[in-house]
């Protein structure tokens, strides 16, 4: 069918993906509508560590999307200044092992390399990020600042409202509904709900999507100027032993450090303002933080406790593309914990198959929701 008046887009969730999408949809001549149902970047788009890596996905289904993406995150920060308004920077990464039970040796830090803020008992730095390979985004403020570019210079129009259902005729998506009925007509349907999209019933009746619960804390130091731009994974071994944790660490330009760690597979809540960390949790990442570093033990004021949600399908690679049987409606979920690095590639790729048909930035066709049919759910 020709359209003579600009595509006309609904975008439903306002989460990394969503906005993303939104953005180079409008980019590129769309009229985009997006719907959040509680606020931007309320979720894990928001409450993410916001680490890029250009080539840790090599090897496997995600490498030419987080190629793509890391690259598009870099020429971003150019067009958006990045590091003024959303923290962007590349840094160097280190994985460590910490033992509670060991007493930290001041000479072992000096000699491997390891930023003098990391006094706590680790042992066995490895550099496995450059500042050419890896990078960071405050994860927040880099949705906000891109959905502000899209409604400023691209005209995107935002509304607070939970999508209910797509309006389907003749196959064909023709509009939203929204709780309370408000119906917005519309060309084409992108669903980007994250892990909410195994709520929605014409998602979840077609495959899998869950929620990982993971826990983060967001410290801010006495003095942040003594901590350098270093990402930090850690084995991290209790003093009550077992298997180790996994925590990671994120210093942000804003002067904070970001900490996360702590996953549980749990229920998503319907609302994402009910999202909250378990106690028991927060309590071991705050541990973490004062054996990995004096400086952020008891002088560091602790500024966020919270949780979300990892958006994970059964097979582990995101769901992107266009659902089979109902021309016009598209999926774009189940980024698991790459998805503020995928974002702008799944956007700008999303915009490509909605707007032209196909996409060329990357290769969509692992990620087709089509893997999912003869398989339904019953
Ligand atoms: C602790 C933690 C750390 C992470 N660290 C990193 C990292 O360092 N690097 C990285 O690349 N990734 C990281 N991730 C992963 C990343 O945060 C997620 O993959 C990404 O945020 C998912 O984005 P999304 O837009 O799909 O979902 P979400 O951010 O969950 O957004 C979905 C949105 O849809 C809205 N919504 C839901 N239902 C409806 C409805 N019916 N109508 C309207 N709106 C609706 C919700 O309110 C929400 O705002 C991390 C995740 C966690 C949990």
């Amino acid at each position: 069918m020709e359209h003579h008046h600009p595509k006309r887009v609904v975008v439903c969730g306002g989460g990394v993906i969503g906005v993303c999408t939104a953005y180079f949809l409008a980019k590129k001549g769309a009229a985009v509508t997006l719907i959040e149902k509680s606020s931007v970047a309320c979720a894990a788009s928001g409450k993410a560590g916001g680490f890029l890596a250009l080539d840790w996905c090599d090897g496997g289904a995600l490498s030419s999307l987080a190629r793509a993406s890391f690259n598009l995150h870099r020429s971003l920060a150019e067009e958006l200044n990045g590091l003024e308004s959303y923290g962007y920077r590349p840094l160097t990464t280190l994985s460590l092992t910490i033992t509670e039970t060991k007493t930290p040796s001041p000479s072992a830090y000096k000699t491997d390399g390891l930023p003098s803020w990391v006094d706590g008992p680790v042992e066995t730095p490895k550099t496995i990020g450059t500042a050419q390979t890896t990078a960071q985004v405050h994860p927040q403020l880099f949705t906000k600042t891109l959905l502000s570019k899209a409604v400023e210079e691209y005209n995107v129009e935002v509304v607070i409202g939970t999508v209910e259902r797509v309006g389907v005729e003749g196959g064909r998506v023709d509009s939203v509904v929204l709780q309370g009925g408000r119906v917005i007509d519309s060309d084409a349907v992108v669903l980007a709900l994250g892990p909410w999209s195994g709520k929605f019933e014409m998602l979840a009746s077609m495959f899998r999507v869950y929620g990982v619960k993971v826990h983060s804390i967001v410290l801010e130091p006495k003095e942040p100027d003594a901590i350098s731009p270093h990402a930090l994974f850690f084995s991290y071994y209790t003093a009550q032993g077992g298997k180790p944790l996994d925590p990671e660490v994120y210093p942000r330009p804003t002067g904070e450090v970001y900490l996360c760690g702590m996953s549980s597979e749990e229920e998503v809540p319907d609302d994402p303002e009910q999202v909250v960390g378990n106690p028991e949790s927060i309590e071991v990442l705050k541990r973490v933080a004062r054996t990995v570093s004096s400086h952020l033990g008891g002088e560091a004021q602790v500024k966020a406790e919270q949780a979300c949600f990892l958006p994970s399908t059964d097979d582990g690679v995101p769901v992107i593309g266009e659902i089979p049987g109902v021309k016009g409606c598209y999926v774009a979920t189940g980024h698991t914990c790459w998805g503020i690095l995928n974002g702008p590639a799944t956007g700008a790729s999303m915009a490509e198959l909605v707007v032209d048909g196909c996409a060329t930035i990357v290769d969509l066709t692992r990620f087709s929701p089509a893997r999912f049919v003869g398989r339904r759910r019953c």
